[in-house]
């Protein structure tokens, strides 16, 4: 199986890169991809390029195996739209289950995405809740397709729902952001190469 984390990581941190490892170990996957946007659809337009953020991706990952940067949503015009990376990924994998990762504040938008529905067709959707997260308003669409035993996503190829348990690191990009705008350290929230990296090109520096 295969997993999917997209994101702006615009930069990347560990949150991000906590819980893609914790999904790869608690899935057993073979391999994690973290995807970044190019143009997000739903959100402001990030600060670094899509080739910095790329860049602090590769910096991020070095030294962890599983964890592999893909830049096919740079490599694309237009909108970065998730069914259209899946769909390239199911061309490119097509005998992997690939679960997609996501988290629950980006769930319940979900029925904003373009193309949504068809999500299913390329992957399973595995929605990250914190540990108690009641499941309120749930769209009969994901319940028809609910799975509670996480071995039945290994055992067909896309269109299941599995919520998972995570303990989130209480850490974003937007507050990284804006304490380098103040001048304060980002320190222990992401990995000191990506700070470097920060540091030499001048990102966020003005907010
Ligand atoms: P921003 O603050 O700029 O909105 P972000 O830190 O939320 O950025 P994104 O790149 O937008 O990061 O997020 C990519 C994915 O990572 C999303 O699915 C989001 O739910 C998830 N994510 C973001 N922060 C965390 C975190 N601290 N722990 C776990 N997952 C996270």
């Amino acid at each position: 199986m295969i997993g999917v984390f997209g994101g702006t990581f615009d930069p990347v941190h560990y949150g991000h890169l906590r819980s893609a490892l914790e999904v790869k170990e608690l899935f057993g996957l073979d391999e994690v991809r973290l995807i970044p946007c190019k143009l997000p659809p739903h959100r402001d337009q990030p600060d670094a390029t899509p080739t910095m953020r790329l860049d602090m991706l590769q910096i991020a990952i070095q030294d962890q195996s599983g964890l592999v940067v893909d830049a096919r949503e740079l490599n694309r015009d237009g909108p970065s739209y998730m069914v259209d990376t899946l769909q390239s990924l199911r061309e490119d994998f097509p005998k992997h289950p690939l679960l997609l990762f996501i988290g629950s504040d980006a769930f319940e938008k979900l029925l904003s995405w373009h193309r949504w529905q068809e999500l299913f067709d390329f992957a399973h959707v595995v929605v990250l809740i914190r540990p108690g997260y009641a499941l309120a308003n749930v769209d009969t669409f994901f319940l028809a397709r609910l799975v509670v035993n996480q071995s039945e996503l290994s055992s067909s190829l896309a269109g299941r729902v599995f919520f998972q348990p995570v303990t989130q690191l209480d850490i974003s990009a937007t507050a990284i952001r804006e304490m380098i705008a103040r001048k304060q350290s980002p320190r222990f929230l992401l990995p000191d190469g990506v700070i470097k990296y920060i540091h030499q090109n001048r990102l966020y520096q003005t907010h």
